[in-house]
């Protein structure tokens, strides 16, 4: 499998060559030349499969240049019933007659991100050993990607993290869950400022080019295709869960912010599987909801990006859209940076009276948004009405999953996270605590190890030497 960038510069590159990279050098993003097409008698197959079984002969498609018996045994080791709690990792639940919630939260952070980032750790740790060289992963998180990273990070050989984020702004159960990390390559640092001074200290210290090579500086967010590609399995996994016969449709509602978890959907129906929707759910900051209604891309400035109680889908751009695109316009890179030139300029888009508007449908998307009334709503209905407590970026998903679901094709709802994460808005939505689960109940109680900095990428610099030297 040859990876090509989206903005068509460049060589292309096989996947240990894109493992550790963020964009292409022409600033686009990795794209597989083409989608492996899966045949009936391959999906018959697949259907009996078990989680790491099945994740194996997707990953081997698109992991090529790993050799197979190593990439089996890195897939074995990272889907355990020990990290997911549960041997199949992303079990299926009915709420009613042709409702369905696949639960992807159940790894050691309690959100989706940990079914892709605990893989991403064990390749890393590939890649490195092959070469003997080390990584220092710099991030920015406002809660979610940041807890992942480190607990898939945390021990790992030739891998330290530096993990910023805002001082005293992440809820207690986030902060608790990365600064009680006592592992030595895990280093978390409270900068005095808002999540957008953590990012612009990552884009400084990334752009400062002679520091990012000689600290191997590197990253892991999510526009990271292994991240992506590992997203797809569960697609496959829940379809087989709700399905009889593979000739059977469903569809999937999906709680969006980076468009990472729904263009892994996107990918899964490209290869063969018969996905009817894919329903984009957005929360108040709705760049993609209004992109799919009126075929208008318009990114928001940070300074009106709405802090919301789903606040993980908080985003003033979609940062995999642009794979998307790529597919929507015919695979025609020109298109693309032509596309992507126009939005540096003038921060918007518009393909409203273009042919590839007009395709969208044979993709399959759909979309719509929730606000934090509609939250309260649907945590409070599916807790009365099913017994069960959802999070509320799942509420997101399931609210306007039900808006789009038709008679006779399953809908299954993708939960994106847990509710003990956000125990604040489930409390304000039907007056009780969500419980906290895997004896993670005494968390905000364990000591805490995180430095505080100014929002200056010198301090942080500095930091990041002084750790490497010792
Ligand atoms: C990251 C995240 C999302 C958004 O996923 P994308 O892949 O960025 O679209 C939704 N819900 C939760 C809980 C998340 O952590």
């Amino acid at each position: 499998m040859r990876y090509v960038s989206t903005r068509g510069a460049g060589a292309p590159a096989a996947f240990l060559d894109i493992l550790l990279g963020g964009l292409m050098d022409d600033g686009g993003l990795a794209m597989p030349e083409s989608y492996p097409q899966i045949d009936a008698a391959e999906l018959a197959r697949w259907r009996g499969l078990t989680y790491p079984a099945l994740a194996f002969e997707i990953l081997r498609r698109y992991a090529d240049d790993i050799p197979v018996g190593e990439l089996k045994r890195i897939v074995d080791n990272t889907y355990t019933a020990e990290v997911f709690h549960c041997a199949d990792i992303t079990p299926v639940r009915e709420l009613e007659s042709g409702v369905f919630i696949a639960g992807l939260s159940n790894g050691p952070t309690l959100a989706f991100k940990d079914v892709a980032m605990q893989l991403l750790g064990n390749l890393f740790e590939h890649a490195l050993a092959k070469t003997g060289s080390e990584l220092n992963i710099l991030g920015a998180t406002s809660g979610d990607t940041g807890s992942a990273a480190e607990y898939a990070m945390r021990g790992k050989r030739g891998i330290r993290v530096f993990m910023l984020s805002p001082h005293q702004k992440m809820s207690p159960f986030q902060t608790a869950q990365m600064f009680s990390l006592q592992d030595a390559n895990i280093v978390n640092i409270a900068v005095r400022g808002v999540f957008d001074d953590c990012q612009d200290i990552v884009k400084a210290v990334s752009n400062d080019h002679a520091f990012k090579s000689k600290y191997s500086i590197g990253t892991v967010n999510s526009i990271n295709w292994a991240r992506v590609v590992a997203q797809v399995v569960y697609y496959f996994k829940a379809y087989f869960a709700v399905t009889q016969s593979n000739e059977q449709q469903v569809s999937f509602a999906v709680p969006s912010g980076n468009f990472g978890n729904i263009c892994a959907g996107h990918i899964a129906r490209s290869m063969g599987l018969r996905i009817r929707k894919l329903i984009l759910a957005t929360n108040e900051n709705d760049v993609l909801d209004e992109f799919f209604r009126t075929g208008v891309y318009r990114v928001r400035p940070s300074e009106r990006v709405q802090q919301t109680s789903s606040p993980s889908m908080d985003i003033s751009k979609a940062s995999n859209f642009e794979r998307f695109v790529f597919d929507l316009v015919g695979r025609d890179s020109q298109t693309v940076a032509a596309l992507w030139r126009q939005l540096d300029r003038d921060g918007v888009f518009d393909l409203s009276a273009t042919p590839h508007f007009k395709r969208i449908a044979q993709f399959g998307f759909v979309s719509g948004s929730s606000c934090h009334a509609d939250r309260l709503q649907t945590i409070r209905t599916v807790y009365r009405k099913y017994n069960q407590l959802i999070d509320t970026h799942t509420a997101d998903g399931v609210k306007v999953g039900l808006e789009h679901c038709e008679a006779g094709v399953p809908l299954i709802c993708l939960e994106t996270a847990l509710p003990a994460k956000f125990a604040a808005t489930i409390r304000e939505a039907v007056g009780i605590d969500p419980p906290v689960p895997y004896g993670l109940d005494g968390l905000e109680k364990l000591p805490q190890r995180f430095s505080v900095l100014d929002a200056d990428d010198a301090a942080v610099k500095d930091l990041i030497v002084r750790s490497c030297a010792g």
